[in-house]
């Protein structure tokens, strides 16, 4: 395929088959419809060193009804206090700064920014998650970013001092037309924060189910810092930050600029070099990848073979990628809790795995539970600490299948 950045013909190293889309939740009539399927496949630039899917799913399949509410969990809650807090104290915001966040969600991110007095507006396509955004006292535009988008708020508002863009800028392949409206929306010398789960973090610990359709790019700061030097952006600074299992905070200014480059740029490039720009590295993840697979069916089957009852807990989308690239389904897991009451009632996408409440761990108190949301494995851990006490053990998949 083509790069989507620099044009270059791309070279594939991992598929990780068809799956179903992995926010598409289904309710219980739905499971009787045929679902949509994508080739879910991973593809390097040698060019541009970006990561990229092969296939870019519509849009509007993926998140015209997002279940996805940052607030549901305490860590992300935390998580976004405190990034807001860094940026407002670092780059001195207050009443007379604007703030724009794109792909706003439930205006977690600029709640945190209002505590300062900062004026904010949220740019939010999932009309369900922007109406609670807004019933929370966020000024919510309910669409995609664009430049009609960039231009009225200008005119609103005035040209924002910070925008923001978290995960979302690897989740769309519009990101020239981000870059360019995002210069429209800045004042000269405002900034753009974006952060983004950190391809480096996923190569090393074996995250491959970080994979879904909505997940279009895995940056590296050397992909970065290629696009945004070819889009009249640069990066002045980066942040190493733990959210999705390790994620990258970029923070861009206008090339004419005068802001200095932070020698924190200059570093993570260095120890980049001859891992991400190396094909080499992409094929022994893939190779690796496979492997754990065969793990972890062995270690599932050899549970049920025993007649113990697994259950797993979280169902995000990289749920849906495990869980369909290894082949396991409703024969090996009875049900998957999720604390997010939107998911609950409704099914797994492509394993079609009921979704419900902790509760039903009291109920139907399982052997084993797999922990698919590994990235709050502590948080479960710490929720669910008297099914531990009481015998039940827990399975974490990556990096590498383990019982705990
Ligand atoms: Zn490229």
């Amino acid at each position: 395929m083509e790069c989507r950045v620099c044009g270059t013909a791309t070279r594939m190293f991992l598929s990780l088959g068809e799956t179903a889309l992995a926010n598409s939740y289904l309710s219980a009539n739905e499971v009787e419809r045929r679902e949509m399927k994508f080739p879910l496949e991973l593809s390097f630039c040698e060019k541009c060193k970006v990561v990229q899917l092969n296939h870019t799913v519509p849009p509007e399949l993926l998140f015209k009804h997002y279940l996805y509410v940052t607030s549901t969990s305490n860590t992300f809650r935390q998580h976004f206090a405190q990034y807001a807090e860094s940026i407002a104290k670092e780059f001195n915001l207050g009443k007379s700064s604007l703030a724009v966040d794109i792909g706003s969600n439930d205006g977690l991110l600029l709640k945190g920014f209002q505590k300062f007095g900062v004026k904010v507006v949220g740019i939010e396509p999932a009309a369900n998650v922007a109406k609670i955004a807004a019933d929370d006292g966020v000024e919510t535009v309910n669409d995609f970013f664009n430049e009609n988008v960039a231009k009225q708020i200008v005119a609103a508002k005035g040209h924002a001092d910070v925008v923001t863009a978290n995960n979302v800028f690897a989740h769309t392949d519009t990101i020239k037309d981000i870059a360019k409206n995002v210069k429209t929306l800045l004042k000269e010398d405002g900034i753009f924060v974006v952060e983004a789960a950190y391809l480096v973090d996923m190569l090393k610990d074996m995250t491959f189910d970080a994979v879904y359709h909505e997940h279009l790019f895995y940056y590296s700061l050397t992909a970065l810092d290629y696009f945004f030097k070819n889009n009249g952006m640069q990066i002045f600074k980066v942040q190493h930050v733990p959210s999705h299992g390790g994620s990258l905070r970029v923070f861009v200014k206008k090339q004419e600029s005068g802001r200095e480059v932070d020698s924190s740029v200059a570093e993570m490039l260095d120890s980049e070099k001859g891992v991400v720009d190396n094909f080499e590295t992409y094929r022994t993840f893939a190779a690796k990848v496979h492997d754990n697979r065969k793990k972890l069916v062995k270690l599932l089957a050899g549970i049920k073979s025993q007649g113990r009852s697994i259950a797993a807990y979280g169902a995000p989308a990289k749920a849906t990628t495990l869980l369909s690239f290894c082949g396991i389904g409703k024969e090996t897991i009875d049900y998957v809790v999720d604390d997010s009451p939107l998911k609950q009632g409704l099914f797994m996408p492509g394993s079609h795995i009921p979704i419900v409440s902790s509760a039903h761990l009291d109920s139907n108190q399982p052997d084993y539970i797999l922990i698919l949301a590994w990235n709050f494995a502590g948080e479960i851990l710490k929720n669910t600490k008297k099914y531990a006490d009481a015998g039940v053990k827990f399975i974490v998949p990556v990096p590498e299948p383990m019982v705990r």
